[in-house]
């Protein structure tokens, strides 16, 4: 596999990056996820916009303007020739002597990205859905950068599946804020999609945007609102929806099974949405 890092195009056994880069010594960068159909970029507009809040709300130097990593993005996809899957990207504050306060302009941010093959549209997942554990949401105040901070929902996943199951649904103060790497969203016995307002407590999913505004195209009704666990064991159905997963039901919340234990009709219909959406773009 070819990676990028820093200016070049090598093979993942060359490419490299120093002991002291912020990344490696304070979780000091940020990162994106794009997804990839028939070898171009889903929604990369808004993972671009997102990257730059990010970088913003860090007062972290910019590695490029949006064409410039768009076209190291679309090389990468070419030179690995990536039909489906996805991009990661990531920024940090560069290499400096260890030292809590940011260095200066001078230290130039790092810029990684490489590509990973990935049945996206005929992912096996969404026949069965997913079964999700509530676990208590131990991460940082500020959910809503996009942080290479991800310890906590690593243990978070890591409990879900010693317990069994497929994912965690973070939980705090009795609601639910997301998925361990995705949004969350239950639909009640009366057809009303739910899923948390955004905020400092969730990552503003860029699937969650496209997936909400199909949804109301469609006239179902949506809320954007707190729900608590206890709502999640009476609904309906329940999804998640990130860039690489689009939309994949959850049949299972901690003890409760949800409809016949297969992913419900709006689910199902919200992923085909998605899905003819994502394939309008590449096509
Ligand atoms: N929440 C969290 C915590 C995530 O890590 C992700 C995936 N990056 C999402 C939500 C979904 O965001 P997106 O739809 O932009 O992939």
């Amino acid at each position: 596999r070819i990676v990028y890092v820093n200016g070049k195009f090598v093979p993942e056994e060359e490419a490299r990056v120093s002991v002291f880069d912020r990344g490696f010594m304070f979780a000091d960068g940020v990162y994106e996820v794009s997804s990839v159909l028939r070898g171009k970029l889903i929604e990369n507009e808004g993972h671009m916009t997102r990257l730059r809040r990010s970088l913003s709300e860090l007062s972290m130097q910019s590695p490029g303007t949006d064409d410039e990593i768009e076209a190291i993005q679309n090389r990468l996809i070419t030179l690995n020739k990536l039909d489906e899957g996805l991009v990661y990207l990531q920024v940090t504050r560069g290499a400096a002597d260890r030292d809590f306060i940011y260095p200066g302009e001078n230290v130039k941010p790092t810029l990684v990205l490489f590509t990973q093959a990935k049945n996206v549209i005929d992912n096996p997942i969404a026949e069965t859905g997913i079964t999700v554990k509530t676990v208590a949401d131990i991460r940082w105040a500020r959910r809503d950068i996009k942080t290479v901070g991800l310890l906590a929902p690593c243990m978070a996943k890591m409990e879900a599946k010693a317990a069994g199951f497929s994912d965690a649904w973070m939980v705090e103060d009795g609601y639910v804020t997301e998925g361990s790497s995705n949004n969350a969203y239950i639909v009640t016995k009366e057809g009303t999609i739910v899923t948390r307002q955004v905020g400092n407590a969730i990552l503003n999913g860029i699937t969650r945007r496209a997936v909400l505004a199909l949804a109301e195209k469609h006239n179902y009704k949506v809320e954007e609102r707190l729900f608590t666990v206890e709502e999640c064991y009476d609904a309906a159905e329940a999804f998640v929806t990130s860039a690489t997963m689009f939309v994949q039901g959850v049949v299972k919340i901690d003890g409760a099974k949800l409809g016949d234990g297969k992913p419900g009709k709006i689910t199902q219909q919200l992923r085909e949405l998605y899905i003819e959406m994502a394939l309008a773009e590449v096509s």
